[in-house]
């Protein structure tokens, strides 16, 4: 498989090179050639396998070629072994037709473990088989932080560096960042908010001296392996509630539009997905866009659910490209547009993106009410996030077909805002009782370009 830029303008790579290399050169994002189509057959066949073997049949396509069979089977075992729960995803249901899907049983208790756990993996077998290494530099709103470091901390062909936007994440997720021990490991708290960490690492990418002199390798969101692997629990979920033979919808709490475009991607697979729900919180560019206003920055806003206060999503200009029907560039266009604040959807995208998508947002209070009425009603604690999820998905819930809301992190992870809403403090799973007692290592760093290259080329290993 072939992998190609949304901006139309960078060399085509092959999956391990797209991997390995994140950005594309022309600034783009890198989308493979052809999306692969399961038979109904095929996806029937899933059902009842284990996690595993379902991430095997649904990610073989897109990698095969940079990856023996045996190889990848081996990755993906490494991958999920660190999982809490046999299923991986297991499926709750909360009333008649409305299920969570857990994915907070990894590692770090977010849905990012499920991608990065497979990229560590995926890194260490590419780069062992070149003699090569790498500097992982990533942003994060909280958990694809604690989610990377987690994955690649003790690997000696890699350094991964982490911004984050100082005293604007959790204290969980910042402990989660800053108390592994290991010498590869390098957390930096930012005096800025998520978008100035995001743009950072974006510039860092776009400065080719600095990008080849320390082998700069990205694993945010916009990396396409991280997609592909979120595409799994589609397909675990739906199968399980009756797919191929029933349709299911989903309802996604999204900022970085990640997770929400693998749902896209499983669909276009052939995974029979009636609606896509978008569900953003008070930072709601994409509720917004969706609903014709066009895309627009607003100023960030911090939240409860502080992992989506994102109004610039990486991710939508994935959306966008297949919504202008591939054209390269006409998304560059628009991108170039978003420098200066935005940019319309045009008419004929419009209706390509509501063909799949809904959207709803929930505020500050509908968050916290959320969180209270679930646990009342379905004696489920859920963190901010997917409380968000739920409000959105019961507003667009229909009485045919089956709605799955992504519960995207533990409501351990954020045990303020869920002790507040609900008067409940959730407990930390017995494997991490003693975060709390762990020291911190973090290098508070300035809102500027070049500090933050400068400290990176000092602490890398090689
Ligand atoms: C990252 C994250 C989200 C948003 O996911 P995107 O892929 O950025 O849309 C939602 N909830 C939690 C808990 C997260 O960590």
């Amino acid at each position: 498989m072939k992998y190609i830029s949304t901006r139309g303008q960078a060399p085509e790579l092959s999956f391990e090179e797209a991997m390995l290399t994140g950005l594309a050169r022309d600034g783009g994002l890198y989308l493979p050639a052809e999306i692969p189509v399961l038979s109904n057959d095929e996806i029937a066949a899933l059902a009842g396998l284990p996690y595993e073997e379902i991430a095997f049949r649904v990610m073989w396509p897109f990698v095969s070629g940079s990856f023996a069979e045996d190889e990848f089977k081996g990755i993906i075992a490494r991958a999920y072994e660190g999982f809490d729960h046999a299923a991986r995803a297991p499926l709750k249901q909360l009333n008649e037709n409305h299920f969570l899907l857990e994915l907070f049983h990894g590692p770090t208790l977010a849905f990012k473990d499920f991608a990065m756990q497979l990229i560590g993996q995926l890194f260490q077998v590419a780069l062992q088989r070149r003699g090569d290494r790498v500097t992982i530099v990533g942003a994060t709103s909280g958990d694809t932080g604690s989610a990377a470091i987690e994955a690649f901390r003790g690997l000696d062909a890699v350094d991964v560096f982490i911004l984050f936007p100082h005293g604007r994440v959790s204290e969980v997720q910042r402990r989660q960042m800053t108390t592994p021990a290991d010498g590869n490991v390098h957390a930096l708290a930012v005096d800025g908010d998520f978008d100035d960490c995001q743009a950072a690492v974006k510039d860092m990418f776009n400065d080719f001296d600095f990008r080849d002199g320390v082998r700069l390798a990205g694993v945010n969101s916009i990396n396409f392996a991280r997609v592909l692997a979120q595409v799994v629990y589609y397909f675990s979920s739906a199968v399980s509630l009756g797919a191929p033979h029933r349709k299911v919808s989903f309802t996604v709490p999204t900022g970085n539009f990640g997770d929400i475009f693998a749902g896209y991607i499983a669909k276009r697979m052939g995974l029979p997905i009636e609606r896509l729900v978008v569900a953003t919180n008070q930072n709601d560019i994409l509720h917004r866009c969706l609903s014709g206003d066009g895309y627009y920055k607003g100023e960030t806003i911090p939240s409860v659910s502080p992992s989506m206060d994102i109004q610039v999503s990486s991710n939508f200009e994935r959306a966008l490209y297949y919504a202008y029907g591939e054209e390269g560039r006409a998304v560059a266009q628009l991108m170039d547009e978003l420098k200066s604040g935005g940019f319309d959807v045009s008419q004929g995208a419009m209706e390509a993106l509501r063909e799949v998508f809904d959207s709803g947002r929930a505020s500050e209070e509908e968050t916290l009410a959320t969180i209270k009425s679930t646990l009342a009603r379905s004696a489920e604690l859920v963190c901010p996030h997917t409380a968000v999820g739920i409000k959105v998905a019961e507003e667009h819930r229909s009485a045919e077909t089956p709605m799955i809301t992504l519960a995207t992190a533990h409501p351990a992870k954020f045990p303020a805002a869920v002790e507040q809403a609900s008067g409940v403090h959730p407990p930390l799973p017995p494997r991490m009782s003693d975060l709390y007692e762990r020291s911190e290592r973090v290098t508070r760093i300035a809102n500027d370009l070049g500090a933050i290259q400068e400290h990176i080329k000092g602490h890398i290993s090689a």
